[in-house]
This record gives C-alpha cells, structure tokens and sequence, in this order.
C-alpha cells in the first residue's frame, strides 16, 4: 500500500500553480478511465482552474451521458485542436496507464511535450512517463485511488455531486460492479460516502448497464451461441468476433463490454478470451478467476498489460492465426504452469 500523504502538497501545488492543465486517458477508454477524468475535471474546475480533457479515441455509448464527457475532445477527432491543447499544457495529467503505448496516436506530442506530467493510476510496474508518478496498485480503481488524493488534499471529503458520480462510475465498472476480487472494505466505505453526497444510484446503475440497443443484445446471443469455443482441458473458453459480424449486429463502440467475462461463469473455466477483428489488427481482452496472471500472459504474449484477473493486448495478424497464435501460447503457459 501506498502512503498517498506524501503526494499531497506536491499534487496541490502543481494544480493550483498551472495555467492550462490537460487531463488524458488510455486508448479505448472504460469507465474508469473517463470516471477518473471526469471528477478531476469536476475537482479542478470547481476550484477555478483552466481544464481540458482529451481521450486518444472515441467513447464507448454507454459512457456519453456523463457529466463532462461532451468537453472531452477526441484525439483522432479533432487532431489539430488536440496538439494545441498538449503544446500549451503547462500540467499534463495522466489518468488510468502507465504505459506510453496506452496513448495510442497521442503518445509521440505527449513525449515531445516540456510540460510537468503526473501519472494517477494503479496498475502495476509504471513506466517513467511521468515527474511525479502516483501509483497504487492496492486500489480497485483509479477512481478510488483519486478520491483519496482530493480528500487528503481537501482535508475532508469533497462533497460535490458530479465529482461522486463520476468517482462512483470507476468504481463500479472496475469492480465489475463489485463481481471483481479487487475491491475492499475501503472501497466500500467510500461508495458509503458518495452515496451520502447524493448520487442517484440507480439511475447510474441503469445508464451504465440498461442501455443497450436490441442488436447488442442479438450480438451476445451470436458471441455465445456461435462463436464460443471451450477447452475444457484448458480451463480455458475464448469468443471471436469478425468484423462481419460487427457489421451485421450495428455495432457501436462499448457494446462487447462485459462479453469477455461470460465465460468465466462456466464451472471448471478460469480462463476466458476475447477475440475482435478491427482493421489490420486484432484486440484481445483477457479475464482470469483466481491465481491466473493474465497480465503476465497479455504481456508476454500480446504486448498488452493490465491486473492479475483482467487485461488485454492486441495482434497484428489476421483473426484465424491469432487465435492459431494464441492456442500455442496457451498450451505453453497452462502446461508449463499446470
Ligand atoms: P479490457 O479487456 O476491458 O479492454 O481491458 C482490461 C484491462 O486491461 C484494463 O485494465 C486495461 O487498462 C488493460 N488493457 C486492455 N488492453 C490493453 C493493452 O493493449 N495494453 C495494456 N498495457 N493494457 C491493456
Ligand atoms: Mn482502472
């Protein structure tokens, strides 16, 4: 565990000395991701400062109704306006990563960049990105691990409703929506507070997970009922998704979210992939249940990265020698680890 207090004034002074600060978040954004991005934001702004926010990529749909989300600018969007906002940053926050090649198309004006740099995030092993790096990998959540920043700088709990929404946003998807083994009793004392700040609960609950269109929901049907494939020798399923098939099902940007722990509700599998075709290359998602260090695996395997349970990598083949790739790298790992 990490002793946040030491962060404190250093974080304080560097947000309250920069002019222009600029909040960025990882390639494919989940609500963790936009979760933290958005309360700081909230914190940031509340207290007078001058804010912008830019994501590598797009939203997922199920992420857009949130507060702020229509000031984030989308890099592959709206490029020039991105360049200029990272050449006049005098404080670059990094919110959720640690790893440069998380900033997709964004990376190389971000290295290029004189600006201070602050990472906020807890996944494991940080690169040196960063002047001040604040990583703890103890927090179910970056958005967890923010709240803890503030409330020290603060004092006391910042007691600001879409600063809670937002905090409770990360929480809730990196956990899972508390299924993860990652959360703790802090966790929990600090959605206790939120919900005390007055956060609607329920309505969240139904924006982040009840909102989906009918041909998401067609899609899950096809991913499990078509494209599953289980090795029970393995312990292991995977699911694909051609690009075809995206097509087919209207596909928007977050809805295969959650389809890669499905799986893992079938007795004996602890381990569960998810293939999806993207052009030219092929992304990879993750989910282990128990001591399966599917971080190590994404990293060794598909230069990716992430938790012990949760991660994901990418391929630059097509789907057909992924998955050929992928089941040798399984026979290799779970044979030599079994
Ligand atoms: P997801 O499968 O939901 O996209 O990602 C699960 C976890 O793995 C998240 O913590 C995410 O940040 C991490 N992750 C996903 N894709 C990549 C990747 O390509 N590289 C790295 N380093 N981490 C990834
Ligand atoms: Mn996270």
């Amino acid at each position: 565990m990490t002793d946040l207090a030491k962060y404190t004034k250093e974080l304080s002074d560097l947000f309250m000395s920069s002019d222009n600060i600029l909040l960025i978040c990882h390639i494919n954004p989940d609500g963790d991701a936009i979760g933290s991005q958005l309360a700081l934001y909230h914190y940031l702004t509340s207290k007078g400062r001058k804010v912008a926010m830019i994501s590598p990529n797009k939203l997922q749909e199920f992420l857009k109704w949130m507060d702020g989300a229509d000031n984030i600018k989308i890099f592959t969007g709206e490029r020039k306006e991105c360049i200029k906002y990272i050449e006049e940053a005098s404080l670059i926050v990094l919110l959720d990563f640690n790893q440069q090649n998380r900033l997709g198309e964004v990376e190389q004006y971000v290295l290029r960049s004189a600006s201070k740099k602050v990472i906020i995030d807890h996944h494991l092993e940080p690169q040196d990105l960063a002047d001040l790096i604040i990583s703890d990998t103890s927090k179910c959540s970056t958005a967890e691990l923010l709240y803890e920043l503030i409330k020290d700088i603060e004092g006391k709990p910042f007691n600001h409703i879409k600063f809670s929404e937002s905090i409770y946003v990360g929480i809730v998807t990196d956990t899972g929506n508390f299924e993860h083994g990652s959360y703790t009793g802090r966790t929990l004392h600090i959605v206790a507070d939120l919900l005390e700040t007055g956060i609607d609960k329920e309505r969240i609950h139904n924006l982040v997970y009840n909102n989906y269109s009918e041909s998401r929901m067609r899609l899950l049907g096809l991913a499990l009922n078509k494209r599953l494939i289980v090795i029970p020798e393995m312990k292991t399923a995977y699911i694909y998704l051609t690009q075809q098939d995206l097509n087919e099902y209207n596909h928007v940007m977050g809805d295969t979210e959650g389809f890669v722990n499905m799986p893992l509700s079938i007795r004996g599998i602890d381990f569960s992939v998810l293939f999806i075709e993207k052009s030219g290359f092929i992304k990879l998602s993750f989910r282990s249940k128990g001591y399966f260090p599917v971080n190590e695996f994404a990293a060794k395997y598909f230069s990716g990265g992430g938790h012990l349970n949760a991660s994901g990598g990418e391929y630059n083949d097509t789907l057909e020698n992924t998955i050929a790739y992928f089941l040798k790298a399984l026979k290799e790992t779970r044979i030599s680890t079994d």
